[in-house]
């Protein structure tokens, strides 16, 4: 039997809809049948989680964050998702309120940096998690280098997350000005870039870049279907 899995979801809707077809798309490509494991989804009211980012009210955010995967856990999830790098900023609050195990999408793109052999890697995401020292730390903990745009570009990266692509806005300019960024920091090291937001992947290809790219939606979302049907140790 596969595991449930819950996803915290709607943050943005826009990446949701990933999840769902990266976990669901990925079992049928793979064995042939639509076998795939059960999805509990629970997307959630944005615009609470926006405004208490913006007050800096976590607390509120990691209660609520608990409450909706307890909700997927009494219906029968099994382990669970947040589709959302930003909010992993209060994963460990959220986790050790919530009785059934998370993955934690900075240890599965830290995975897939190291197993790609890349040792300085750029981090692209809203300006929380460019800035924040829960991600940065992470990968550190994990033996890479982490380099973020200047401030300008920071902004630049933020604003396109949240004024475009969280409302399914995706416009070649923005394309163009995140790939002028990424070439700033590939002539200051950076040997990949990791795209820890998981609205970004909707801009920015494989095929857009010379740099390897670290999609993070595809790489939480592979980890999901492994672990669903494997268990720990896949
Ligand atoms: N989906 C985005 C992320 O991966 C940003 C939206 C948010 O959660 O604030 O960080």
């Amino acid at each position: 039997m596969h595991r449930t899995i819950a996803i915290l979801g709607g943050m943005s809707p826009e990446s949701t809809v990933t999840y769902y077809e990266l976990i669901t798309r990925g079992y049928t490509e793979r064995f042939g049948d639509y076998g795939y494991p059960e999805i509990l989804i629970h997307s959630v009211n944005f615009q609470k989680y926006v405004d208490w980012q913006h007050q800096g009210r976590w607390d509120l955010a990691a209660e609520a964050m608990a409450d909706a995967l307890n909700r997927l856990r009494r219906a029968g999830a099994d382990f669970g998702l947040i589709a959302t790098n930003t909010m992993h900023i209060v994963f460990d609050q959220v986790q050790a309120a919530v009785p059934m195990p998370l993955l934690h999408i900075v240890d599965v793109t830290a995975e897939a940096i190291r197993a790609a052999g890349l040792g300085r890697v750029a981090l692209l995401g809203t300006v929380f998690t460019m800035q924040g020292e829960f991600y940065r730390g992470r990968l550190e903990k994990a033996g890479l280098q982490v380099l973020t745009p200047d401030p300008a570009g920071r902004n630049t990266v933020n604003t396109i997350i949240y004024d475009e692509l969280c409302r399914g806005v995706v416009r070649e300019e923005s394309r163009a000005e995140l790939l002028e960024i990424i070439a700033k920091l590939e002539s200051q090291g950076a040997e990949g870039a990791i795209l820890g937001c998981t609205e970004l992947p909707l801009l920015v290809r494989p095929q857009h870049c010379c740099l390897p790219l670290f999609d993070t939606t595809a790489l939480h979302a592979r980890k999901a279907l492994e672990y669903a049907l494997n268990g720990v140790n896949s």
